[in-house]
C-alpha cells in the first residue's frame, strides 16, 4: 500500500466540508482526497458533524448568502473527491477540469524544460499544474498568502523533507523553502496560490460557519 506521509490538517478538510475555501483550493483537496483513504474518511466525518450542526439550527438564521453558496457550490466545477479511478496519473475531480489525464494538459514553457497550465481563478486564487524536470530546482517563488502543492507524479525534495505521489505541502509566509525535483523523474504537481489567503488568519474564518458560531 502507498504510504502518504505529508497530509492536509484537520482544519482545512473541515474548510472544505464548510465550502469556505477559494474554488483552487477545492480542486487541491479534492484531488488530494481522492489518493489518501486517511483524509477521505477525515472528511467524511467532517461532513457527518456539519450536516447535524445544520439540523441543530433547526429555525436559527443562516447567512444571508448561504443559499447562492450552496447552489454555487453544487454548481461549482469541483466535482466531490472519490477513489482514484484505474487509469491515468490523475484522479476524477483534475481530470474533469483538464479535460482528460497528463496527455490533455496545454502545457506553456517556462523554460529550463519546466512547464506550467493555468487550470482556474477566483479572484486572486488560482489552481496550476507544474511540471520540474527531474533533479531541477523549482522556479524560485516567495509566499505573500497560502500555498498548497500536490504531488501527482515523481517527487521533490525541500527542508521539510520529501514529497511523493499523493503528498500534499502547506506552506505560507512563514515557510521559506528551496523545492527540488528528486532525480529519475520529471515532478507533476497541483498547486493553489492565493496572496491573501494567511494560513493562521484562516482558521477562525473556518471554524465560523463549520460550527455556526
Ligand atoms: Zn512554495
Amino acid at each position: 500500500m502507498q504510504t502518504i506521509r505529508h497530509t492536509l490538517p484537520d482544519d482545512l478538510l473541515m474548510g472544505y466540508a464548510a465550502g469556505v475555501l477559494p474554488q483552487p483550493f477545492d480542486l487541491v483537496v479534492a484531488t488530494h482526497v481522492s489518493l489518501n483513504d486517511d483524509a477521505r474518511a477525515r472528511l467524511a466525518g467532517f461532513e457527518a458533524v456539519g450536516g447535524a450542526v445544520l439540523d441543530d439550527m433547526d429555525g436559527a438564521k443562516l447567512a444571508e448568502d448561504s443559499l447562492e453558496c450552496t447552489l454555487a457550490r453544487i454548481a461549482g466545477m469541483v466535482p466531490e473527491p472519490r477513489p482514484m479511478p484505474s487509469r491515468g496519473i490523475f484522479p476524477t475531480p483534475l481530470q474533469r477540469v483538464v479535460g482528460g489525464d497528463e496527455d490533455a494538459v496545454r502545457w506553456k514553457s517556462l523554460g529550463m524544460g519546466a512547464k506550467q497550465a493555468l487550470l482556474c481563478s477566483d479572484g486572486e486564487a488560482t489552481a496550476r499544474l507544474l511540471l520540474i524536470p527531474a533533479g531541477q530546482a523549482m522556479p524560485a517563488h516567495s509566499h505573500r498568502g497560502m500555498e498548497m502543492t500536490l504531488v501527482l507524479k515523481g517527487a521533490f525534495r525541500d527542508e521539510d523533507g520529501i514529497y511523493a505521489r499523493g503528498d500534499i505541502e502547506v506552506a505560507d509566509q512563514q515557510v521559506d523553502h528551496t523545492p527540488v525535483a528528486e532525480p529519475g523523474e520529471d515532478c507533476i504537481c497541483l498547486i493553489a496560490t492565493d496572496g491573501r489567503l494567511k494560513f493562521n488568519g484562516l482558521l477562525p474564518r473556518i471554524a465560523q460557519p463549520f460550527f455556526g458560531i
